[in-house]
């Protein structure tokens, strides 16, 4: 027998223990969509709403270079808040949002208060090492004080701000890293702090560590990316439009600068027409690729009939570049899902890909035949120069091309458009032999079955 069981049951917080709630709700915290701070927010609010388990205040601390700076502090001002913020939080069928509505609401309403006294403390990682809350970091041990005002460790700014002489340090610490630290304490409850609330608190200490962690170190990947994209692009647009401007400025130059005959005028003018062309060309290749809109639902349409049009169109520069191509489009086919007109363009993409890879005389086979219920292929096939393993391995990156010309967009755009329409590509090749892209589209009955 198999059973299958959601990860938060919806009756999951009100009937087991506390602990188990809590160390739910935080680990379920990190993945929603919110951003850090909100998700932060969520764990600190998990911490303090106990009534039974939990404490009263959380202050979150987090680092910033060789800082460690004051950030939020967060909890109920009295034990029926206290009590109240639990039955939000354990309310079944309550989602996150609303829980992050609430904390927002918590920490506007505590603005001035609570966080304020917190945010200007600030100490150093490497010089306050042997201060409390620092030392916690610096040794990544959970520190419990008592009878913190006859410490001589603990640093008199923050026991001012904290008000209290008896709180737990929870380090944040991944990779040996040092992250942040939340101190927790039983300010109005005045509720000693026994070992298993150390330990409770410990293990969200090392959950939150990690989720920052992994959250700092994704976004870090996302802006790096974007970066190597950026730069890339701009690389690669100054490489395509260097070429044709240094030609215009050149030919215009001798124009405007030597007499000429009208033989020759006209010439130049003719480079400087067709350079213009290469640069409109590059420009709309740039705009048409943007236009894939991954989230426009796919449309049941008619393949063969579009499949045919892209044929007869792409008939007479076959004619005219010396290659065939032969075509094998079964006639039962069914509808497919997507987006005619882009589906169109991919082929057309297919067919050109197949046209510049392979010699004059050679034959391009196009086939369309149903695989089976559910999907429809369609092949391009070519006897062509064929794709070397590195050159595979980048043949759907943004500006991957091995032509002079090349935008290297073409492939991307024909990727783009069958994950827009759930279909999927694959490439066969052979170095000198030829190379084979085969499509496959949902059929409608697929959709139908679907829905
Ligand atoms: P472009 O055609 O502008 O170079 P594409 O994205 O259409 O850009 O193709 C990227 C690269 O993939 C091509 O430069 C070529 O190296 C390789 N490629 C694509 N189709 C084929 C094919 N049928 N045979 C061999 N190589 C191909
Ligand atoms: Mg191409």
């Amino acid at each position: 027998m198999i059973e299958a069981y959601p990860f938060l049951a919806p009756d999951f917080q009100s009937k087991e223990p506390k602990e188990l709630s809590l160390l739910s709700i935080v680990s379920q915290s990190f993945f929603q969509p919110f951003s850090v701070d909100d998700n932060l927010l969520v764990i600190m609010t998990a911490l303090t709403s106990g009534s039974g388990v939990g404490f009263n205040r959380a202050m979150l601390f987090r680092a910033d270079g060789d800082k460690l700076r004051g950030g939020k502090w967060l909890g109920p001002r009295s034990p029926e808040e206290a009590r109240m913020i639990w039955e939000v939080l354990s309310t079944p069928g309550l989602g996150y949002l609303e829980i992050i509505e609430h904390n927002r609401w918590l920490l506007s309403r505590d603005a001035d208060a609570m966080t304020g006294k917190i945010a200007p403390l600030e100490f150093s990682l490497a010089r306050d090492n042997l201060t409390i809350p620092v030392t916690a970091v610096a040794k990544n041990e959970l520190l419990l004080v008592r009878e913190a005002s006859r410490e001589p460790l603990v640093d008199p700014r923050f026991l001012q701000a904290i008000g209290v002489d008896e709180f737990l340090c929870v380090p944040l610490l991944a990779q040996g890293e040092v992250l942040g630290e939340i101190v927790l304490d039983n300010a109005f409850s005045r509720k000693r702090i026994e070992p298993k609330d150390v330990k409770l608190a410990g293990l969200c200490g090392l959950m939150a560590a990690n989720y920052i962690y992994t959250a700092t170190l994704h976004q870090r990947m996302v802006e790096m990316e974007r970066m190597a994209a950026l730069g890339e692009m701009a690389m690669f647009i100054t490489h395509q439009i260097r070429n044709p401007l240094t030609a215009m400025g050149g030919f215009t130059d001798q124009l405007l600068n030597a007499p000429a005959d009208e033989a020759k005028r006209r010439r130049n003018l003719e480079i400087i027409r067709r350079e213009i062309r290469r640069l409109e060309n590059v420009v709309y290749e740039l705009a048409h690729f943007l236009k894939v809109d991954p989230s426009r639902r796919p449309e049941p349409f008619d393949l063969k009939r579009e499949l045919r049009a892209v044929l007869q169109e792409m008939e007479p520069r076959a004619a005219a570049e010396g290659r065939e191509i032969r075509a094998d489009i079964d006639d039962l086919l069914p509808p497919v899902l997507g987006d005619p007109i882009a589906v169109g363009e991919v082929l057309r993409n297919l067919i050109v890909n197949a046209f510049e890879a392979s010699p004059a005389g050679s034959r391009i086979e196009v086939a369309a035949e149903r695989r089976d219920a559910a999907w429809v292929s369609v092949s391009v096939k070519d006897a062509g120069h064929g794709i070397s393993p590195e050159a595979r391995a980048r043949l759907f990156s943004p500006f991957f091309t091995t032509k002079e010309r090349g935008m290297g967009l073409g492939l991307l755009y024909v990727k783009r458009v069958m994950d827009a329409c759930g279909g999927t590509i694959e490439v066969e090749s052979e170095a000198g032999r030829g190379t084979t892209f085969r499509l496959a589209f949902r059929s409608r009955e697929e959709g139908r079955a679907e829905a």
